[in-house]
């Protein structure tokens, strides 16, 4: 036969999602895939089955169904200060996952660049990868994962098309401040490239942190494509309905790819999902203060059986090095680090690794993830007190 694709090998498939197989193989704790084990709220479940029994069940408009896009420009002012127009900029997408690889397939060119913030969402390698374009790292340091304003103008150039910017940040938990995004603007406008910014968590911060919108900055609104989805605020991932917010030029050529992979997302979780966007004030702040909870037990939890855990300001991932227990249980990587955990405490995460392009980086680093139940994080609290004692 002859070869088969010849970009395929040059990404795996997902970690995270690997380590989800695994945990459910030995039926153990899932800290690592990022998605809730309890349930979204009744109401917005109940639309979703309203919708499949008043028949909306065939093809969506390609784009996205009226009424969500409809609820999408209202939510975009009022909590993104965004303006936007639904007949011309927006892009209904299966999930935030669709949205991101439909854009970059529809901005670059052979050749072309895009900056990304390390370590990084598992997918922008790939996406990147797959839409051929060149990746540049701009590294984050922890604690407080903050870049060096150096490090991030030299990774632009006149190659540069894009740059992407993950706020609440997976895995890291950073929330980018108004001064580091006008920074990455005024880099958008001097070398003329876009931001495209995945905003997924943007209802999941902590304490005082605020959540800001790359395209309400002044001059930006143009050149950002704001990524969004139902998945991480109403605890849906499974529904698939995700978005794209942008300029009419670039939401047209959005639109081209996105129909040609996909044709639309689930029509009636597009009618739940406009549903959704309405929920009252009181849900988010409900959702804001239950991962406050469990971030705080967690993080105790990790200082306490010995991880090196790096406070979150945003999201609901926290990194934490294991540099201790590596020595303590004479583990030499990330990898063996997160089987070895499984096996001693029913407890699984991903790798470090998994967010950084090298395997030289993240190697002292798992990620765990804290949107579960708090029966959950006691049945975790059990299993990693088992470290103490290792
Ligand atoms: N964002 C989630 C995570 O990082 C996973 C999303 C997915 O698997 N599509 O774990």
């Amino acid at each position: 036969m002859k070869p088969l694709s010849r970009i395929t090998e040059k990404f795996t498939e997902s970690v995270i999602r690997e380590m989800t197989r695994i945990c459910d193989a030995v039926g153990g704790y899932n800290l690592s895939q990022g998605f809730p084990d309890f349930e979204s709220p009744a109401k917005v479940k109940n639309a979703a089955i309203k919708a499949i029994l008043g028949g909306y069940n065939q093809y969506p408009v390609t784009f996205g169904e009226p009424k969500l896009r409809k609820a999408i420009v209202k939510k975009a002012w009022s909590f993104n200060r965004i303006r936007c127009n639904p007949e011309t900029d927006i892009t209904v997408t299966c999930g935030a996952t669709e949205a991101m690889i439909a854009t970059l397939k529809a901005v670059i060119n052979p050749g072309e660049e895009i900056v990304i913030f390390e370590p990084f969402y598992e997918n922008y390698g790939p996406d990147g990868i797959l839409s051929g374009a060149k990746p540049r790292y701009v590294s984050l340091y922890p604690p407080d994962w903050k870049y060096y304003s150096k490090e991030l103008s030299a990774a632009f150039n006149r190659k540069t098309k894009a740059v992407i910017i993950n706020t609440p940040n997976n895995p890291t938990g950073k929330v980018f401040t108004r001064q580091e995004l006008e920074e990455i603007a005024s880099l958008c406008a001097r070398w003329d490239c876009l931001a495209v910014t995945d905003e997924i968590y943007e209802h999941i911060t902590y304490d005082e942190e605020k959540h800001i919108s790359m395209a309400s900055l002044n001059g930006m609104a143009h050149r950002t494509v704001t990524i969004n989805s139902i998945s991480k605020t109403y605890s849906v991932t499974g529904w698939r309905v995700g978005w794209a917010i942008a300029d009419s030029r670039i939401t047209s050529r959005i639109r081209k790819v996105h129909d040609f992979l996909t044709v639309g997302a689930p029509t009636p979780f597009q009618e739940a999902a406009a549903f959704a966007l309405g929920m009252p004030a009181a849900y988010y702040r409900r959702l804001r203060s239950r991962y406050e909870k469990s971030r705080e037990f967690l993080f105790n939890l990790l200082v306490e059986t010995g991880f090196r855990p790096f406070m979150p300001k945003g999201a609901y991932y926290i990194m934490a090095g294991i540099g201790d227990l590596m020595k303590k249980l004479d583990i030499r990587d990330d990898f063996s680090f997160s089987k070895k955990l499984i096996e001693m405490t029913g407890v699984a995460t991903v790798p470090g690794t998994s967010f950084y392009s090298s395997l030289g980086k993240g190697r002292d680093q798992i990620r765990f993830c804290f949107c579960k139940k708090q029966q959950t994080l006691d049945n975790v609290k059990k299993g990693l007190m088992r470290l103490k004692n290792a």
